[in-house]
């Protein structure tokens, strides 16, 4: 079946081996093909295996392909519809399809069924105004009857429902419930290599020059997902056989690049403004961290759009967690601000980047002050947060009105003084900022070793352990 097509219990061919770049959202999924392969064994150590896996990212990363590829691997029946062919439909054809297909992969099990663009019948029915749109009673009783058969499952249904979205913040609430897809995988844009390796994939029936590197050809492709890769490798192939070329050249491919990058509407671009603003961005939270005392040490940065950020920079604690002292929550809100700060000190000007350090710094200040005692202008008092809080915590009365004041004065205080910090560390490190955001621009994402090293620093002796653990400020 074609891209859009429907399957009704085919065996797919694609495997892992024609999916690249998405190494994590692969490596979360290894779990659901052991299963598939040998239901058995799970069921007789009484293991519960996720029913619904949700794969989310922007179009062109690789759902539909990894879905496949699950059952390719696991070497299982594929059943799939696309949820978008139903929103225009008559009204109870969606719903039976759905039964027919549950039925029909029940039977077949092992299996898997996977309902792409889950957001067309998913989305949130509380944002709809009910019986206004004409496809909307036929989305609801789709909906509704998928939700039926999920909760329907029995433990000897060897059944997986796979299922894909690019828009994740529309779905409807009861989509995400226990038992239903409560499994949600991200699958991004590739990175550098990644996009090397998908290269290599797509042009493994292509006649390559030999002078030919799709090192290069990635470099030229920041932001491209495994889609457009594929479609850069057709286009450059049609380029070389118009211009009689033996084989696919390196200008077939740059010209390929150019009419596939300039000519698709894009979700994520980045220009190349962005890309530098964004490199400093992060460049910054993670100097920042690197250079303040107490703060947890920097694992990763990264300038790759994911989702709503347009770069992370990953910081893990050396141990569990579970008490800070008031030095270490300082580092935090110094490395948040980190972002900003660096914008501010390279461009003169600030951007709506900062956003959800924003919030992050004001959670921890206020934090600080109005329930770890951390003002001595406030003292160890608790102060509930807004209005209602206090009548959900035992033992605390609302504060006064002038309470409540001195608490936002405080906070605000400690966020301003740490912004000054940080501000004059970063003017003062400049020379090391430069260094780190160019080696970001240079490779887009770094490794703990080389994000140390780009900065000319060193990196902290480090239990590898604690990566899965890892919190994030974008
Ligand atoms: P999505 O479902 O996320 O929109 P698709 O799986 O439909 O993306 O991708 C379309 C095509 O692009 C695939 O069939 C494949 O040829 C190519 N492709 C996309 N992502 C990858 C990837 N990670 N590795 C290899 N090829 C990819
Ligand atoms: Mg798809
Ligand atoms: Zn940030």
């Amino acid at each position: 079946a074609g891209a859009r097509g429907v399957d009704s219990g085919s065996r797919p061919k694609v495997t892992f081996d024609d999916v690249a770049g998405i190494d994590d959202a692969e490596a979360e999924l290894i779990e659901i093909v052991d299963f598939l392969r040998n239901p058995a064994r799970y069921h007789k150590l009484g293991a519960r295996i996720p029913r619904g896996v949700l794969l989310y990212g922007p179009p062109g990363t690789g759902k539909t392909l990894l879905a496949r590829a699950v059952a390719g691997e696991a070497d299982v029946a594929f059943f799939s519809m696309s949820a978008s062919e139903f929103v225009e439909a008559i009204v109870g054809v969606g719903a039976s399809r759905v039964r027919d297909l549950f039925r029909q992969a029940k039977e077949a099990a092992p299996s898997i069924i996977f309902i792409d663009e889950l957001d067309a019948i998913g989305r949130s029915r509380s944002g709809n105004v009910s019986g206004l749109s004409g496809g909307h009673d036929e989305r609801e009783q789709t909906l509704n009857q998928i939700l039926t058969e999920m909760d329907g499952f029995e433990a000897g249904d060897d059944v997986i429902v796979l299922a894909a979205t690019n828009r994740p913040d529309v779905l409807d609430p009861a989509l995400l419930r226990p038992g239903r897809f409560d499994r949600r995988i991200a699958v991004q844009p590739p990175d550098r290599p990644g996009r090397v390796e998908i290269l290599r994939i797509h042009t493994r029936s292509v006649p390559l020059a030999e002078d030919l590197d799709l090192e290069r050809v990635a470099a030229a492709t920041p932001g491209a997902t495994g889609a457009d890769l594929a479609l850069i490798v057709n286009e450059a192939a049609l380029f070389a056989a118009r211009r009689r070329h033996e084989r696919v050249q390196q200008e077939d491919f740059s010209d390929a690049i150019e009419k596939v990058m300039l000519g698709a509407e894009r979700q994520v671009v980045m220009t190349e403004a962005d890309r530098r603003r964004t490199a400093y961005h992060e460049a910054g939270h993670a100097l920042v961290g690197m250079l303040t005392p107490g703060a947890d040490p920097v694992r990763k940065v990264s300038i790759i759009p994911r989702g709503q950020a347009l770069g992370v920079t990953l910081s893990t604690p050396e141990t569990d967690r579970y008490t800070y002292q008031r030095h270490e929550l300082l580092a935090k809100i110094d490395t948040a601000l980190g972002g900003r700060a660096a914008e501010r000190v390279v461009f003169g000007e600030i951007s709506t980047g900062a956003e959800s350090d924003i919030r992050e710094v004001t959670r921890i200040a206020r934090g600080m002050v109005s329930r770890w005692g951390m003002s001595e202008a406030v003292g160890p008092i608790a102060v509930a947060d807004g209005n209602d809080g206090a009548t959900l915590i035992p033992g605390l009365t609302p504060a006064s009105p002038g309470l409540q004041e001195l608490v936002d004065r405080e906070a605000r205080r400690i966020v301003e003084e740490a912004e000054r910090r940080v501000t004059e560390l970063l003017t003062r490190e400049r020379q090391r900022l430069d260094a780190l955001a160019a080696a970001l621009l240079e490779n887009e994402t770094l490794e703990q070793e080389e994000a140390y090293k780009a900065a000319g620093l060193e990196p902290p002796a480090f239990d590898v352990e604690q990566e899965a653990k890892a919190g994030s400020s974008p």
